[in-house]
């Protein structure tokens, strides 16, 4: 889902993608079985549920249709080779014209694309600077769903089936499939939700954390330590992605605070 360079499309994204859906359907017809809606339990689960869901389609369509920045026709460079913040100008022999500090070619997109983070086949879109935010709040509704789900998987069974543990039975054998055929999907999101946070805290992209890897074997050779120009510390690169207001940061929509993604202050400034 995440993590790759510039391609990371698979058919394990598709079956990732899949498997949670799958997941989802079958919390509902367990959520049903154990807890119904005739108690406050029942209600506040199903509240729960909807909510969750609600927030993964809305953060995912958000994602999808949210075009992820595009490189302006108008876009002149500081011909001296730097923004003058220590950032070297890059040029894109592909686009055959020069490229703003973060943005990277997308081989699959086929354009150079703001803030680039990577090419998602989940979304079928690139993750970049406008769509980042919709993006990661995807990724952690989808993880709690899935959590909540394995909660509700485990709850029905302890419920309704006292005596599971002697007869061993099908219900458990049905939960128990559904649990390791998850099991690249609990990897997958997890792994995904808690790279992404990690990101954010240090203001990097996934190809600006791999450049970085070199940059900082580069650096320790010389006996200097490496730092990430655009790291400003984790409250302002929170609130750099997330926005200024920590009350908006899980709503999807709430991207007032992007500028054009042509520049980044630095920790220079
Ligand atoms: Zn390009
Ligand atoms: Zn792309």
């Amino acid at each position: 889902m995440g993590g790759g360079q510039e391609i990371p499309v698979s058919a394990r994204d598709c079956r990732d993608l899949a498997d949670w859906l799958r997941l989802l359907l079958h919390c509902v017809r367990f959520r049903e079985s154990w807890l119904g809606l005739r108690s406050a339990a029942g209600i506040c689960s199903a509240l729960v549920f909807s909510y969750l869901a609600l927030m993964c389609l809305a953060s995912f369509c958000a994602s999808v249709v949210i075009d992820p920045g595009q490189v302006p026709a108008s876009f002149a460079p500081d011909m001296e080779g730097s923004d003058g913040n220590g950032v070297r100008l890059k040029y894109c022999g592909k686009c055959s014209s020069y490229k703003p500090p973060r943005s990277h070619h997308c081989r699959v997109c086929r354009r150079c694309v703001l803030k680039m983070d990577h090419h998602c086949l989940w979304i079928n879109n690139c993750v970049g600077y406008a769509n980042y935010k919709p993006f990661i709040i995807f990724v952690l509704n989808a993880t709690i769903s899935s959590i909540y789900s394995v909660v509700v998987f485990v709850g029905n069974i302890l419920h309704n089936d006292h005596k599971f543990i002697e007869r061993a039975s099908s219900k458990l054998f049905n939960v128990s499939c559904i649990w390791f055929n998850s099991d690249d999907l609990k990897h997958s999101l997890g792994h995904s939700a808690g790279w992404h946070i990690f990101l954010m805290c240090h203001n990097m992209t996934t190809i600006e954390y791999r450049e970085a890897i070199r940059a900082m074997w580069l650096a320790r050779k010389s006996g200097q330590r490496y730092h990430h120009p655009f790291d400003l510390g984790p409250c302002k690169n929170l609130s750099s992605t997330l926005g200024p207001n920590a009350l908006k940061w899980w709503c999807p929509l709430a991207v007032g605070h992007l500028r054009d993604g042509l520049q980044f202050p630095t920790s220079r400034q």
